[in-house]
């Protein structure tokens, strides 16, 4: 039987031709069976507790049980503890064995008893005394993800295992153990191949999308409403996602797995191909901005376009670079999405001043020079410095100051903060593609710091952070 199999109507891609496979991964049901482990050391302990979990009766064969076995056995009735040494015929019946002993004639023993008795063999430690081995487990019960090296190296496949971790969230049990339940109910609504089929897929979305919470019975009736009668209009959503400064590695994991739901990606010149690369492979990717030497689609036109999406019942991804909350002209596709009761939601992200104080090795806040932190911008709607800065604030010497879309306008920005009363030997720095390759960080006191960005010509996006807390970076 294969239960996990995907049934016709859910099979998505075609599978591509299997490559050579050090072992079979296999889910094996265990509950109501039993297995035997002869050993009493903390490894026989450790399979105990897991069969059990597994619903597994467990006999222990052990003449000295541990100090761990024997508590296992006081708290779990289905683990029988036997003060005795294992023999030939304690493996009849059983299905699965396992040994945990150092002496390899013990092992050999074992294993011709039990294959005697028709069980598969795992002897601790020993790979080439066993049949199987125990793969390092993700649980989301009743979905399992198993990572197993062949013994290659346990540890590499932990590390495998704490990144998908990360990537599940724990209401991924609940998801699917409410598919189970669902698969159920389903059944008898009388949907043909093709409804099923798109009902799954969506489940599938709003699984991936509602991490944070667990499924409701509401979310069974809309999707299987929506089946039943296709002519009930689907709302998507919008998704304002902060896609970090460059480097995939700073994308949050609600991030991660927004662009994995994504129907369709917005993005333009500040999202990185590494970035869109996380995107799910049949999302279809739009670029917003410039195109072809033309100027950039207009922000109310990236707004329209992403509503549109939306109201087709797309799951619409706006990546922005950095954090969409901080110069990324949220509030307007917020306003956009809402005035069309299109859901919208952000994903907030890693912003360009905080990566670029990583990068530096510095702290934008300190507690002698710097309380206070300002995200300025210093490009104004006609690209110029902007009217109505509080030159009072930006001059301020205790205060360290970020400054977006800054280069353009630099020698005219600190002309006038010197002008207004500013240290000319205040630590400045532009640091150039923050987290991206060809990162370059100009440093100077800030009287001559256009002078130092001028000669190096940058091209790609500038961040001007100034302040005494820079003095670190400036050195
Ligand atoms: N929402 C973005 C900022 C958008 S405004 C964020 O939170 O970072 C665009 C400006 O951000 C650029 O002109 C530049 O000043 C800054 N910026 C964005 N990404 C950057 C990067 N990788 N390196 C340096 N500056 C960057």
């Amino acid at each position: 039987m294969n239960l996990d199999e995907p049934k016709p109507e859910e099979t998505v891609a075609a599978q591509d031709a299997i490559g050579p496979l050090a072992t079979l991964p296999l889910a094996f049901r265990v509950a109501g069976r039993t297995a035997v482990i002869a050993g009493g050391g903390d490894g026989a302990a450790w399979k105990a507790e897991l069969l059990v979990a597994a619903g597994a009766s467990v006999v222990v064969f052990a003449t000295k049980p541990s100090r761990k076995l024997i508590e296992l056995a006081a708290r779990r009735p289905a683990v029988r503890l036997e003060p005795r040494a294992w023999r030939p015929d304690d493996l009849t019946g059983a299905s699965l064995a396992i040994l945990e002993a150092e002496d390899q004639n013990e092992a050999r023993a074992f294993r011709a008893a039990a294959q005697a008795a028709g069980a598969p063999v795992n002897v601790v430690d020993k790979p080439e005394f066993c049949d199987f081995s125990f793969a390092t487990l993700v649980n989301r019960s009743p979905l399992v993800v198993a990572v197993a090296t062949d013994g290659a190296s346990p540890v590499f496949g932990q590390a495998i295992r704490a990144r998908i971790e990360a990537l599940l969230p724990a209401s991924f049990a609940d998801w699917a153990a409410a598919a189970r339940d669902w698969r159920r109910r389903l059944a008898p609504l009388g949907l043909d191949f093709r409804q099923r089929r798109h009902f799954w897929e969506r489940f599938v979305d709003l699984a991936l999308a509602s991490g944070e919470r667990a499924p409701e019975p509401e979310d069974f009736r809309r999707l299987a409403d929506a089946e039943a009668d296709s002519a009930v209009p689907k709302t998507g959503r919008i998704l304002l996602v902060g896609g970090g400064p460059g480097d995939p590695d700073l994308l949050t994991l609600k991030a991660v797995r927004a662009l994995q739901t994504a129907d369709v990606v917005l993005y333009d010149d500040l999202a990185p191909p590494r970035v869109l690369e996380m995107a799910r492979r049949e999302a279809r990717r739009i670029d917003v901005g410039k195109r072809g030497g033309r100027e950039s689609t207009s922000q109310a036109e990236i707004s329209a376009l992403a509503v549109a999406l939306a109201l087709e019942g797309k799951t619409v991804v706006r990546l922005k670079g950095g954090d969409p909350s901080v110069f990324g002209r949220a509030n307007e596709e917020i306003a956009a999405a809402r005035a069309a009761g299109v859901p919208i939601a952000i994903v907030p992200g890693v912003t360009a001043a905080t990566a670029a104080a990583a990068e530096l090795g510095v702290s934008l806040s300190d507690r002698l020079l710097a309380r206070r932190v300002q995200f300025v911008t210093a490009r104004g709607q006609d690209g110029r410095l902007p009217q109505g800065l509080q030159w009072a604030a930006m001059v301020d010497p205790d205060v360290t100051t970020c400054v977006y879309m800054g280069v353009r306008a630099l020698p005219e920005l600190t002309a006038r903060l010197i002008a207004e009363g500013l240290d000319g030997d205040t630590p400045a720095v532009v640091v150039e593609n923050v987290s991206l390759a060809g990162s370059r960080r100009f440093a100077a006191p800030i009287r001559l710091l256009p002078e130092r960005v001028a000669e190096a010509r940058p091209t790609g996006p500038c961040l001007l952070i100034y302040g005494r807390a820079l003095a670190g970076a400036a050195a």
